[in-house]
């Protein structure tokens, strides 16, 4: 009896998958060639049959006056669109790469009419001489189609996503979202994925990039992780990734390293030191000024990659937060750490002191992001604001949905070179 009851459980979830799927949107090839028909003739707002239409993109060195006047607009025209339109066309801004339309009288002549620059593939300028002049902006029509996909992670990350032909925009986007709770630099073999989002078409059939992710789940270590898009603050327009339990996935740093403390020298790349002759002495960290033997916090959760003393550092102790994230703090007088140690942010690392160089007692703190030095007081870092409580049951509720669809999408397996070889 039990046997059957599981049957059957299985059975409703199938099914309920099935009727849950919304029916899918993508265009069909006989879609597509209706509308490729239908958009022939009528583009950016105009009826291309009725002109002579010269395809180009602009060179290196076009200029908009000369371009215009080969095409034998009047130079008057030509002027005052320089001179009254700045805001909508600088004509100086051509970027060489960007496609335009000229559309021509048909007859002889072939006088331009109208001009069309691409500015990007939505947004387009249309430059219309037929009477006085004028220029105007316009967005040609989007379409979403929402996208599910999935994949597991044979090589890595993009590797899975390239497999299944979803766009690498993508992947960056997992890894940011995911960035404080998974280390994609460690990712395992077997770790999958699954996202729901949105694709953007002009004219049903141009594929005009993505839309940030709606929705993912990442199995890391065979530990599973949700993440929903969910506006937390709708005043402010702030949209953060939460997990099924509503917890924030993006966690913040502190924003310095000791307490009751005063910046004595900020992130100063042009610095310059009379010490040194006024010469550029490039600052790439933050001084916090505290009485020697000050704790030192960890502003972040990490592992401590280094912990020793060198040169003009004195003893320091470096954190590596995440793949994207590591931070250091210089001249201590003593660690409370050692290599290989995860701290929790706040935990005590060290104590202010004056080894290395240094004037006095402070902390030099450095923030890399991604490798490079930045300021952090600069950075815009994750805010890891909680979810409302009065928010809660509407997130729930939004959820829900997105989530049994995230849970109907089965694994896409990357096709591996023995199913290949069994093709004839
Ligand atoms: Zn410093």
């Amino acid at each position: 009896m039990q046997k059957y009851w599981g049957a059957l459980l299985v059975v409703i979830l199938l099914a309920s998958c099935k009727e849950e799927k919304p029916t899918p949107e993508t265009p069909v090839l006989a879609d597509i060639q209706k509308n490729e028909e239908l958009h022939e003739t009528r583009e950016y707002g105009f009826n291309l049959n009725d002109f002579r239409v010269h395809q180009d993109t602009v060179r290196k060195g076009d200029s908009f006056g000369e371009l215009m006047m080969e095409h034998k607009v009047e130079y008057p025209k030509i002027y005052k669109i320089s001179q009254e339109y700045r805001d909508t066309f600088d004509v100086r801004k051509l970027r060489a790469g960007r496609p335009y339309l000229v559309l021509k009288t048909k007859d002889t002549s072939e006088i331009a009419q109208v001009f069309i620059y691409q500015n990007d593939p939505i947004n387009y300028t249309v430059i219309d001489f037929r009477d006085s002049a004028v220029a105007y902006k316009n967005q040609r029509d989007v379409k979403y189609v929402e996208r599910e996909a999935s994949g597991v992670i044979e090589t890595s990350l993009s590797d899975a996503i390239l497999a299944q032909n979803i766009d690498y925009y993508i992947t960056h986007e997992l890894s940011e979202i995911y960035a404080w709770t998974i280390d994609f630099f460690r990712l395992q073999k077997g770790d999958k994925f699954k996202v729901v989002y949105k694709e953007k078409y002009i004219n049903d059939t141009i594929y005009a990039g993505s839309e940030p992710i709606e929705a993912a789940y990442f199995e890391h270590n065979g530990t599973p992780l949700y993440a929903f898009a969910y506006e937390n603050d709708s005043l402010k327009n702030i949209v953060d990734y939460f997990d099924d339990e509503a917890n924030n996935l993006r966690r913040t740093f502190l924003r310095a390293p000791v307490k009751f403390s005063r910046i004595s020298s900020r992130y100063n790349l042009r610095r310059r030191i009379r010490y040194y002759g006024y010469r550029v002495r490039p600052h790439k960290g933050t001084d916090y000024a505290a009485p020697i033997g000050t704790p030192i916090m960890a502003t972040a959760d990490g592992t401590v990659t280094e912990s020793t003393r060198k040169g003009g550092n004195g003893k320091y102790v470096k954190i590596r937060h995440n793949g994207t994230y590591s931070t250091q703090y210089l001249h201590m007088r003593k660690q409370n750490v050692k290599r290989g140690d995860f701290v929790r942010q706040g935990d005590v690392i060290g104590w202010i002191g004056m080894t290395g160089n240094t004037g006095g007692p402070h902390v030099c703190y450095r923030f890399w992001r991604n490798g490079r030095q930045v300021d952090p007081l600069r950075e815009k870092l994750p805010a890891a604001e909680p979810l409302a409580e009065e928010l809660r049951p509407d997130y729930f509720e939004f959820i829900d949905p997105k989530k049994k669809q995230l849970d109907c999408i089965e694994f896409q397996q990357q096709p591996t070179e023995e199913l290949i070889t069994f093709n004839p």
